[in-house]
């Protein structure tokens, strides 16, 4: 089978979507760091989620420290939507509450307080979840030949899934749609930015999916089903996983197959 290399996918710039009132002051009402305790603690240089309302404008995340303006440090998000904004907690920051500024409705209230912790030795890879993923396909598959690897053959940038058309493919991991599309060698796809900012791609679906941008989505929801649209010879999955902060955010693709093996071993397990 010839590797199905993917070319020029970056999204278009992303138009507006959603009608809540862009205007309306943002709200900040929870942290979580999933490099941390989960919670708002936080290492410094790791993904730190904000979840609120009105926050789809946010262009500045402030960490504001302790008292006074001296050791407030700002960040800008890799991802804002409507209900959530992705953010790396920057060098210099101290705990203290967390602020956004909406480049439409100025500056939220100073939200929860975030402890931040010394930045982490953790490799960005190593923060995609094996304990608490999905893995994609339900039913019978294989990993093919040696071309449907990462870095198998022309630049592939994911691990092939071999299974048959019609079969459902899941989330891997709970997070947001952050991309649907048709693209001529990626055929029908989603794109999923997961909790700790990292992307999971599903390509060659079979049908244009459902999800939208900006949708909430569970580890195990189904997201299609395998097909083999755009640049394909057979039934097959290509899945895509790219570190933090995500998918054209920044992040860069990293081989799959350990976090793949890792969902397979423990959804077998139940
Ligand atoms: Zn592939």
């Amino acid at each position: 089978m010839a590797p199905l290399a993917l070319l020029a996918l970056a999204p278009a710039a992303s138009a507006a979507v959603g009608g809540a009132t862009p205007d309306a002051t943002p709200e900040v009402t929870e942290l979580r760091c999933p490099a941390g305790d989960g919670g708002a603690a936080c290492p410094r240089g790791e993904v730190l989620r904000l979840s609120g309302e009105h926050l789809r404008e946010t262009r500045t995340v402030v960490f504001l420290g302790g008292k006074g303006a001296k050791d407030d440090r700002r960040a800008t998000p890799t991802t804002a939507s409507p209900r959530r904004v992705l953010v790396l907690v920057p060098k210099g920051a101290k705990s203290g509450p967390v602020r956004v500024i909406s480049a439409v409705a100025g500056p939220s209230r100073p939200g929860p307080k975030l402890k931040v912790m010394p930045a982490s030795r953790v490799t960005p890879a190593s923060s995609v979840d094996g304990a608490t993923g999905v893995f994609p396909v339900t039913g019978k598959y294989d990993f093919g030949t040696e071309t449907n690897t990462f870095g198998g053959g022309r630049g592939h940038e994911g691990q092939d899934i071999l299974a048959k058309c019609g079969l459902p493919v899941v989330s891997a991991l709970s997070g947001e749609i952050q991309h649907v599309a048709f693209q001529s060698a990626a055929g029908n796809y989603v794109v999923v930015q997961a909790d700790d900012g990292t992307s999971q791609a599903y390509m060659h679906l079979r049908e244009p999916s459902t999800w939208k941008k900006g949708q909430p989505v569970r580890a195990g929801e189904q997201l299609g089903v395998v097909g083999s649209t755009g640049r394909s010879t057979a039934c097959h999955l290509h899945f895509e996983l790219w570190t933090a902060p995500g998918w054209y955010l920044g992040g860069e693709p990293i081989d799959p197959l350990p976090s793949l093996k890792a969902w397979a071993a423990r959804t077998t397990k139940g």
